[in-house]
């Protein structure tokens, strides 16, 4: 088995890539931004795609996450993509800071596109998530919830009423468009994310995100261990 997690942000799987020792293939992706981590766990190949750097900062945003997920389901055939990141979430669905989550569906919330149900249905996107999340957030306790992505950090009245119209509860940058790339190429996808800041806790967001980073990616890589246990059968279900 074949596991491929896209990530955005260094900061992100670092924790991760230490924790299991897995070095850098250099080069692989190039001339593209995206670099490629790999080593075997328990008779499982993993890889950790990162979406890359330009200028000197991480490559956040669906255009990079477009880039990273096509370019590692073609070159790596992976039998599962695991998106794993930070997001904001929502104190009234009780979300905490440094809580993690496991995806149960996915939507875009900044693409405003007139016309009629066939548009508004594809700018939504709502793509499928691997059949196994919800078995999986059971045997581990984690939540689910609905992720749900646009190009920026802030959120503007406008994303706000979309996402409650259409149940979003885990906001990012890049989910949606990891999602896409997966239904296009027919490749299961799990989400796994950790919360940065609290999207109606009042606070300005950069600023919660950045206080809050480290503490989310730390809880991050406790969960991803256990979800890496879980995929090599190493926790039962009873
Ligand atoms: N300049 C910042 C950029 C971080 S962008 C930096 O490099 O530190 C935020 C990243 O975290 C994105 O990859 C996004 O997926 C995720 N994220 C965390 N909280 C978010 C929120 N409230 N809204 C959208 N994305 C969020």
């Amino acid at each position: 088995m074949r596991v491929c997690y896209v990530v955005a942000m260094v900061a992100e799987a670092k924790p991760f890539i230490e924790r299991y020792g897995i070095k850098e293939v250099e080069g692989f992706f190039a001339p593209l931004p995206c670099r490629l981590y790999e080593g075997e766990v328990k008779g499982m190949t993993l890889n950790v795609v990162l979406n890359g750097q330009q200028n000197g900062s991480d490559l956040v945003g669906c255009e990079a996450a477009t880039v990273a997920t096509l370019s590692a389901i073609q070159r790596l055939k992976p039998d599962l993509i695991i998106n794993s990141g930070t997001c904001g979430a929502f104190r009234a669905n009780g979300a905490g800071i440094a809580d993690v989550f496991i995806g149960n569906g996915v939507m875009f919330h900044d693409r405003r596109v007139p016309g009629d149900d066939a548009w508004g249905t594809q700018s939504l996107g709502n793509y499928a998530v691997w059949e196994g999340s919800q078995a999986l957030a059971e045997a581990l306790g984690l939540k689910m919830g609905k992720v749900t992505t646009g190009s920026s950090l802030d959120m503007q009245p406008c994303d706000l009423d979309m996402i409650q119209r259409h149940g979003g509860e885990l906001k990012d940058m890049e989910g949606a468009a990891v999602g896409f790339v997966c239904s296009l190429l027919h490749t299961p996808i799990l989400y796994v994310k950790s919360v940065t800041d609290l999207c109606d806790g009042g606070a300005e967001t950069f600023e919660e995100f950045s206080r809050n980073l480290g503490k989310a990616c730390e809880a991050l890589k406790v969960a991803n261990e256990q979800v890496i246990d879980y995929l090599t059968g190493q926790i039962r279900v009873v």
